[in-house]
Formats: C-alpha cells, sequence, structure tokens
C-alpha cells in the first residue's frame, strides 16, 4: 500500500501546483508537502566534493551562511562525507553531487521523493532530496564572489551559490514563481553587490516568505535589503530580472545606458530630475514599519552616510513580496562632467532597525554625468 511518488524538480520544469501564495508549493490531501523537521542534513558526495577544498568551501558558503539566513525556521546542515559509489535516488540519503550533463535533468536539479497516500490516514511529505549539478556548466564556485566572472556583470561563469539556493529550496519544497524578483525565479540574476566588486547569492524575500510559510518565522533574523535588480518579466514559469532603470522624471524615458563590468551605466545630466528604481526587500523574520530609506551620490561602490544624501522617503517593510519602485531625484549642479559617480540606496540609513547584516543594505547603480 505504499506509494512513493517521484518529483524531478528541474530547471526549465514547471510545477502543476495551485499557486494560491506569491511562492508556490505543492499539497497532498489539502496539506502542504514538507519535511517533518525543521533542519535537513544533506551529505555531500566524495567524488565531487572529496578532492576540491574551494567547491567544499562554496558549499559552506552557501549552506550555513546563504541559505541558513532566510526568514524561516528550516536550515540545511551539512552531513560528513557520503562515500557511495553511484547516488541512487530513493535510497533514504539526502545527496549533493555533481555529474555529467546526461545525467542531470538540468544545469542543476532537485531530486524530491515524498509520500502522498491514504491509508485510514493521510501519509505524506518530503522524505528524501538528492541535489545534483552539470559537471559540464561552468560554475562560479571560486569563493571570491567575483562580479566580473558572471554573467550578471557581463563574465562567463554561472554562479553555484544561487543555484544551489535555487535547488535547496525546491527540496524544501518550493517551486518556480514568476511573478516577483525571487531566487525561484532566473536564479543568476538575484544578487547583491557589495562595495568591493563581489557579489552576494541570497534567499531573497518571496521565498523567505514561502519557507515561513512551510515552516515557520525566525523571529530572531532582521535583515532589510535592496538589489540593483528588478523583475522585467517571465519566461517559462521564471521571473526574468534585470538592472532597475534610471528614467528622466520630465518624460519617463529610460536614460542612455552602457553596461560595465560594474552594472548599467547611466548618462544623466547635472541638475537632471531623474527617477531611480531598486528592489526593497524585507528578507528576515520580522515586519518593520517606517523605515527610513536614503539616496546619495557617492565617488565609489559603498555607499555610506558620509556620501551626499539627496534624497529620502519612508517605507513599510512587511515580509511579504519585494518591492520594486522608482524614487524621483535631482541630480546636483556641482558635480564633475566625464566623471562616473554612483547613485545609491541606503535601506534603514539612520540604523533605527537593529539587523542581522547591514552588507546588503545598500545598491546603487553608476551614473556618468554628460553635461
Ligand atoms: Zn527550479
Amino acid at each position: 500500500m505504499r506509494i512513493t511518488t517521484y518529483g524531478f524538480v528541474a530547471l526549465g520544469l514547471m510545477m502543476s501546483t495551485s499557486w494560491v501564495h506569491a511562492y508556490s508549493y505543492r499539497t497532498c490531501g489539502g496539506s502542504a508537502q514538507k519535511f517533518s523537521r525543521n533542519t535537513v542534513t544533506i551529505a555531500p558526495s566524495q567524488a565531487s566534493f572529496g578532492s576540491d577544498d574551494r567547491l567544499m568551501a562554496a558549499l559552506r558558503y552557501t549552506i550555513n551562511i546563504f541559505f541558513n539566513r532566510n526568514a524561516s525556521n528550516f536550515d540545511y546542515r551539512i552531513g560528513s562525507i557520503d562515500r557511495s559509489r553511484r547516488i541512487r535516488h530513493g535510497d533514504g540519503k539526502n545527496q549533493i553531487y555533481f555529474a555529467r550533463r546526461g545525467d542531470i535533468c538540468g544545469p542543476a536539479c532537485a531530486y524530491v521523493q515524498k509520500d502522498c497516500y491514504w491509508f485510514f490516514g493521510w501519509e505524506r511529505g518530503v522524505k528524501e532530496i538528492d541535489v545534483g549539478f552539470s559537471s559540464d556548466t561552468r560554475w562560479d564556485f571560486g569563493n571570491r564572489f567575483r562580479r566580473t566572472n558572471v554573467s550578471a556583470w557581463g563574465g562567463r561563469f554561472r554562479p553555484f551559490y544561487s543555484a544551489a539556493l535555487h535547488e535547496l529550496a525546491h527540496s524544501g519544497y518550493l517551486g518556480h514563481e514568476d511573478r516577483f524578483y525571487n531566487v525561484m525565479g532566473e536564479d543568476f540574476t538575484h544578487l547583491h553587490a557589495t562595495v568591493n566588486g563581489e557579489y552576494i547569492p541570497y534567499v531573497g524575500e518571496d521565498t523567505g516568505r514561502g519557507l515561513v510559510y512551510l515552516y515557520g518565522r525566525d523571529n530572531g533574523q532582521t535583515d532589510l535589503a535592496a538589489s540593483p535588480f528588478v523583475r522585467v518579466g517571465s519566461n517559462g514559469g521564471y521571473s526574468d530580472h534585470s538592472w532597475g532603470q534610471i528614467r528622466d522624471a520630465a518624460n519617463g524615458r529610460v536614460v542612455r545606458w552602457r553596461n560595465t563590468a560594474d552594472g548599467r551605466r547611466f548618462e544623466v545630466a547635472r541638475g537632471q530630475r531623474v527617477n531611480a528604481t531598486f528592489t526593497y526587500e524585507n528578507v528576515g523574520g520580522t515586519n518593520h514599519r517606517n523605515v527610513r530609506v536614503g539616496f546619495y551620490i557617492s565617488n565609489d561602490m559603498n555607499i555610506s552616510t558620509q556620501d551626499r544624501r539627496i534624497g529620502g522617503r519612508r517605507m513599510n517593510m512587511n515580509l511579504d513580496t519585494p518591492w520594486s519602485t522608482g524614487t524621483s531625484l535631482t541630480i546636483p549642479n556641482n558635480l564633475q562632467v566625464g566623471r562616473t559617480y554612483y547613485l545609491g540606496v541606503l535601506v534603514n540609513d539612520n540604523y533605527r532597525v537593529s539587523e542581522s547584516w547591514l552588507h546588503n543594505n545598500q545598491a546603487y547603480h553608476p551614473i556618468r554625468i554628460v553635461r
């Protein structure tokens, strides 16, 4: 009477789920399918991780830092190295591994095994996950988080970290989502940019909220964030992301731009009234009202309260969905023509909210002063 179903949750396959909430999940007998416990141990395979310290470090970053920072009580734990010769789906072991492209259902894939049957009561829940990566994909797992390596900034590699977050959230057991800027859409453009030219992957508000729905809230996480990326469309069940724009406030048109190693650089004039779009997220487990958000002109990518403040607004930041919105600002008159500056945003710039992480509070668009 035991019927075990198999879910192949691939990059490229959509789940046949009812889309009730912002995030998507699957149900069985009217209840959400999920793990019965809040901490799941996953073992790195010897063949893939055992001989590569950088890859092992990348996995530690992904799980211990990036994934487990999510807003929910759901966490992964890295188990001891798994020495199985072959990865078998359905052997009761949670494994993470690399294999040739033909053996993985996409660049990366979550194989989820779950029960859903009725025998004088529902037997349900996720029983096992295996997360596979194609060794034929050009992954960036170098532990340096160099933006110039990855496609969002014109590089040739795909971040292992954001793909892993996507697959681990599948395993938790969420589906794809195309209505919001989120990691269950296009993961390799769901990133923060740091002050030193690095990128930072993260779970994000929408997916974090999905995990909160399934596993409960982590009240200890307080974290607000901003990103230069926004959702621009939907593609096969995935949200498509690109740079937030700077528009001329007078006519609403996007100003001229070109892509650079620091992101999309917009051409503006001194005294010009512009509208600059960023995405704002509450990636912690607590709601915050009336958060102060400041806008700055900076000489470098480090946006701080030491920079020149050119505007501000207040936002209610509840844990719901990411909010991409434009803000009208005036480019100062005394900037130097021909120079590049950074038009930045700093969320919680009076530090009134005590946050677990502050590195993700800033985002910026490079601007060049053309007249
Ligand atoms: Zn997926």
